[in-house]
């Protein structure tokens, strides 16, 4: 299958282009899409068979439940067979925008978009071409990350051609994602809601509009053995070919240690990638040294995470040495991908 390419611009969206992206899925097909978190791979949320080739064009398992994109907060109830008060609180405080919830779900969600469970998570996203392209679709758009199951999540139209030419119908090309880290995964459909993925709406973002809240243990403890209650949590992921590893630390310390590590792993004829900053890339006197941007601003490091940890399988490295990025606000959730990404694998200093 050919993938069609198609640019659109936000400022003067082409309603032919969004029509005919619409068409495609209501016809059973698939389309990657911009959203302001990451792209997105987009099927129709209510057929079966569209949810099975979402997971064969990835090469994703299918126990690994899609989330459902809505564009009318109204079409929630459509779909969720319970939205408590405090999820209305929460969908009135931070959509459209980078926040999925997790609902009971009605018998019109078909198992096989929900990877079997009796729940369904649904984000409204604020960028305006998914908001166009999912109304043109129908209204339920099931769409997880568009990258080939196991690697970084795409924040460009190129990087979902990397992953999946030939296997999509078409991709709406709306230019880089700006946050550039998936939504925050809250389940709701319990007495007291949980954060399964830390996201750029943060705790205590939320703790502010709702009162206290708990976080999966399994992002607590990401080596317990307790079964992660959002099933993608457990798969390997963002990881980059060569092996990455965390250095973690004062800055002047981590510089030093990342410039020993990679000495020896110079001596050992091995090619060493380095993720920095642009107040320390300078620092590092060997290997290939890659800027996540401003360490002040977690903003830049969240949009160039995927970008950077790609952009190393088009080079040669066997290794990667990165800082750590434990910011402020969103330091929780830039520091949850990298730690995946790196396997867990912390050099403490
Ligand atoms: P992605 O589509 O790549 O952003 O990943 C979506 C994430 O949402 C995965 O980690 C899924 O396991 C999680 N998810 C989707 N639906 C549900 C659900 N009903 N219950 C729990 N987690 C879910
Ligand atoms: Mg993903």
């Amino acid at each position: 299958m050919e993938t069609r390419i198609r640019k659109v611009n936000y400022k003067n969206i082409d309603l032919k282009i969004i029509q005919e992206a619409g068409r495609i899925l209501k016809s059973g097909g698939l389309v990657a899409f911009p959203t302001e978190t990451v792209y997105g791979l987009g099927g129709d949320a209510l057929n079966p068979a569209s949810a099975e080739k979402i997971y064969a064009a990835k090469g994703r398992p299918s126990d690994n439940p899609l989330i459902v994109h809505i564009a009318d907060k109204a079409d929630v109830y459509r779909i969720a067979e319970q939205v408590p008060e405090q999820a209305e609180r929460l969908m009135e405080a931070f959509w459209p925008g980078p926040l999925t919830l997790i609902f009971p779900k009605k018998p019109l969600v078909p198992d096989k978009t929900t990877g079997g469970l009796p729940t369904v998570a649904v984000r409204m996203p604020s960028d305006k071409i998914a908001a166009a392209f999912i109304r043109a679709a129908g209204g339920f758009v099931a769409a997880p990350s568009a990258n080939a199951s196991g690697r970084p999540s795409t924040t460009t139209a190129a990087h979902v051609a990397e992953d999946l030419s030939g296997r999509i119908e078409m991709i709406l090309d709306g230019g880089q994602a700006v946050i550039g880290l998936e939504s925050t995964i809250v389940d709701v459909s319990e007495e007291r809601p949980v954060i399964l993925r830390p996201g750029v709406i943060t705790k205590a973002m939320m703790e502010a509009v709702i009162g206290p809240m708990e976080t999966d243990q399994v992002l607590i403890a990401p080596d317990s053995d307790v079964k992660p209650k959002a099933p993608g949590m457990k798969y390997r992921h963002y990881a980059p070919k060569a092996e990455l590893m965390i250095v973690e630390g004062e800055t002047k310390d981590v510089i030093a240690t990342m410039n020993r590590l990679t000495a020896e792993a110079e001596l050992q004829g091995k090619r060493v990638g380095i993720i920095a900053t642009d107040e320390t890339a300078r620092c590092y006197e060997r290997g290939l040294v890659k800027s996540l941007g401003a360490r002040n601003c977690e903003g830049e490091i969240s949009m160039h995470l995927f970008e950077v940890l790609r952009s190393f399988d088009e080079t040669d490295v066997d290794c990667i040495y990165s800082e750590s990025f434990g910011g402020a606000v969103i330091g929780q959730a830039i520091m949850n991908r990298l730690l995946k990404a790196a396997g867990h694998r912390v050099i403490k200093v």
